[in-house]
């Protein structure tokens, strides 16, 4: 509109200018023409007479941008719009939430104008209240009004009454059965143990009011019932003890929940303390020696689980010196290191040092080490005692000879004979009356210092039933115990047994502490082996004798003997099923094999089916039978030596050696002699054997006698009769007498004290 109006000014101007002009065109003509310059809408135009010459110069544009549209340089006419901006993606510099404004940022691609824009909140999104949570904003969690409400239905069935540490089933049935959990008041009160479908294992653990909460996994439904937890107090019996001092006791009373607690720490002089025995342990260990207790089963402190009142016994170990020595009789040439052992010592004695004395520093001298070093031949003891604890000491015998090797061959064995250490056990002794426990106490010597004495009054009629009078020869000593714990049952009371028939059986010898009694003449049969009339046979295994072998017996799978691994060709006897026997079934004393003429030959066997062994034969028929002594009241070991001593007069008098000393059960597979074999003292029984044999056959031409020098302890016999609660030693002479010239020589040895098998 405006530029159509602005052509129609243009044109009313041109027609007047006409007019001007032809009236002043002949003034130009006169004067000239007075020319305006030209511009972009007017050519060149004389001012006095409208005379154009030319064109107008037209419009000269810039291009168009953002924000401006085309624009002429000279006279700023604009022809069309700006372009605007053109803005890219944006980004945004803050999100927007549910309640607040967020903020976008965009730029223009062409001239890099930035704009921030505002983003609106987003409101909330809420979702549907549930049983398990209200309606909630499925963005930032906000929740509005409440969660449906869970019904209380009646699901749980179960005691409301327990006590501490007792376990409970208890139901829980919810509608359908659907799944639950549990959940407690207070979680240390009660425990879940297990949850297997409806059934729940609950135990509570300590006293009080807890509430158990049952709810369906999805909540709609749950019950809850409130427990009441009681629990007992025990009270604590501690027992007394001789000259044990209790410390002011607090702990009279303890509840099973409180556990573990420290039980009080007695004490007693001279002894160290071991912990507390419940009866149980009294019961089961009283007994035992000292040092077979496993003593870390005694309580220092009451133990979890515990419940009950509680008898508790302070058991304490006599806080001593053990010593430990290779030998006690050393010559000129020898030293001898003395090792101490430290039993119950408390912290402190631990660091009190060990004082080494001798009593006769001319015969020899003990330095700091314990190492002795002989000066001149004789008997001395040596001490050793704790510095800040005189009362902790012990004492051992040394004797000091010229020379070992050089001394008389028979005190030799006698040195031999000497026991550094006293047997001391106790054993339990098993008679078909009844079975009874007792303190072993062996002697000085494995040589028993008494004359060999046989009662021959008491012999068995000939031709008796159980003296048929036939004559063997003998190949083995058999020995028994006859498992007659009465106390009346000594060897004189069994001599008449068999001397009245016997019942059918029979032995050669009855053999006691009181005395030793033949009943039948050495080579005749007699009735005690259980292998019937079985003789002793030798069969040719096949095999080569080997030196130095150990010469033991298996039995291979296809049913032969074997020795040392090597096959014989001799068969073990079939079992009663005939089937083969295995190495395990054959006799604890094993097979008889002796070599001849540089050949292994096995002796006779049998399958003993009432003992289910393999067993060797000729008990009956060839051997001399020994029944020993286990009458309660006996001197068991006195009985043990007085029957080695008898045995080696018998191997003597039959040519046999200790290799032909068997126990009965090498004859049938009976555990016989019991009470040796339960005891483990079969071995030690060989060895007094075997003491005894070597004197007899070579020095039967000496003179032995023996002397003890603490008479309290050791009797004439070399038997120890009294232990104290330390380990004492004690001496005695032996002297050796042989064509008016006698040697004596002083020996010892240790008695171990009751305070190894006794508690304090
Ligand atoms: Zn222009
Ligand atoms: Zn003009
Ligand atoms: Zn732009
Ligand atoms: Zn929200
Ligand atoms: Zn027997």
């Amino acid at each position: 509109m405006k530029t159509k109006r602005f052509i129609l000014l243009v044109f009313v101007i041109l027609l007047l200018s006409t007019f001007v002009s032809c009236k002043k065109k002949s003034e130009c003509e006169k004067n000239g023409h007075q020319y305006v310059d030209a511009t972009c809408i007017n050519p060149k135009t004389c001012k006095i007479c409208g005379m154009t010459e030319g064109e107008a110069l037209g419009h000269d544009y810039s291009d168009a941008t953002c924000t401006k549209p085309k624009t002429c340089k000279r006279c700023n006419m604009t022809d069309g719009d700006s372009l605007g901006h053109n803005w890219n993606d944006g980004e945004i510099i803050k999100k927007a939430t549910c309640t607040e404004s967020g903020m976008e940022k965009y730029t223009c691609d062409v001239c890099k104008k930035i704009e921030e824009r505002v983003i609106d909140p987003l409101g909330h999104k809420y979702s549907e209240a549930t049983h398990l949570a209200p309606a909630t904003c499925e963005r930032c969690g906000d929740t509005i009004g409440e969660k449906l409400p869970s019904v209380l239905v009646d699901a749980i069935q179960a005691n409301d009454n327990m006590s501490v540490n007792e376990q409970q089933e208890i139901e829980i049935h919810f509608s359908n059965d659907q799944a639950y959990q549990i959940e407690f008041s207070d979680d240390t009160m009660i425990e879940l143990i297990s949850q297997i479908g409806s059934i729940c294992v609950i135990k509570a653990l300590k006293e009080g009011q807890v509430t158990l909460i049952a709810k369906t996994t999805d909540m709609a439904e749950y019950d809850e019932i409130s427990i009441t937890i009681s629990e007992n107090t025990f009270a604590i019996n501690y027992k007394e003890k001789d000259n044990v001092v209790l410390p002011e006791i607090e702990l009279l009373t303890y509840k099973p929940s409180e556990l573990p607690l420290q039980l009080p720490v007695p004490t007693k002089e001279g002894y160290y303390f071991l912990g507390w025995a419940t009866p149980d342990i009294v019961t089961k260990y009283g007994n035992m020696a000292l040092e077979l207790w496993d003593t870390s089963i005694l309580w220092k402190e009451i133990p979890v689980g515990t419940t009950g009142d509680l008898a508790l016994t302070p058991m304490f170990g006599y806080t001593r010196f053990e010593l430990d020595v290779e030998t006690t009789i050393i010559d000129m040439n020898d030293n001898l290191k003395v090792n101490v052992i430290k039993k119950y010592f408390s912290a402190e004695q631990l660091l009190s040092k060990i004082v080494f004395a001798s009593t006769n520093d001319e015969i020899l001298t003990i330095d700091e080490e314990g190492i002795i070093t002989p000066k001149k031949t004789g008997y001395t003891t040596i001490t050793v005692s704790l510095e800040d604890y005189s009362n902790i000491n012990i004492t051992l015998g040394i004797t000091v000879v010229e020379d070992l090797d050089g001394l008389d061959e028979l005190l030799k064995i006698l040195i031999e004979a000497n026991v550094k250490e006293v047997i001391a056990k106790n054993i339990t002794v098993t008679g078909y009356q009844f079975i009874y426990g007792m303190r072993l106490r062996g002697s000085v010597s494995n040589y028993l210092f008494a004359e060999h004495f046989v009662d021959e009054t008491i012999l068995t009629p000939l031709n008796s039933e159980n003296r048929p009078g036939d004559v063997h020869e003998k190949y083995y000593i058999c020995v028994h115990d006859t498992a007659s714990s009465a106390k009346t049952a000594d060897a004189k009371q069994h001599a008449q047994y068999v001397q009245n028939g016997g019942g059918g059986t029979s032995w050669h010898y009855s053999a006691g502490d009181t005395g030793i009694y033949h009943q039948i003449p050495d080579n005749e049969r007699a009735y005690h082996a259980g292998d019937g009339s079985r003789e002793y046979h030798l069969n040719d295994s096949g095999l080569l004798a080997k030196p130095n072998a150990m010469m033991k017996v298996t039995i291979s799978e296809d049913g032969y003997f074997e020795i040392d691994g090597e096959k014989s060709q001799i068969k073990a006897p079939l079992k009663s099923n005939n089937q083969i026997p295995t190495t395990s079934e054959i006799n604890d004393a094993g097979i008889r094999v002796v070599v001849q003429n540089g050949k292994y030959y096995i002796g006779d066997t049998w399958w003993s089916d009432t003992y289910k062994r393999v067993s060797n034969t000729g008990g009956n028929v060839n051997s001399i039978g020994i029944e020993t002594m286990v009458n309660q009241g006996s001197d068991l070991y006195l009985t043990w030596q007085k029957t080695a001593k008898l045995v080696a007069h018998l191997l003597i008098d039959n040519n046999l050696t200790i290799n032909d000393v068997k126990p009965h059960h090498f004859f049938s597979g009976k555990n016989c002699p019991q009470t040796m074999r339960d005891n483990d003292l079969w071995d030690n029984f060989l060895t007094l054997v075997s003491f005894e044999y070597r004197i007899l056959k070579d020095y039967s031409d000496y003179e032995i006698s023996f002397e003890s020098l603490d008479k309290t302890y050791v009797n004439d016999k070399g038997r120890v009769i009294k232990q104290e609660m330390k380990d004492i030693t004690v001496s005695y002479n032996i002297t050796v007498t042989k064509d008016g010239v006698s040697k004596t020589i002083t020996l010892s040895t240790i008695i171990p004290g009751n305070s190894r098998f006794l508690f304090g």
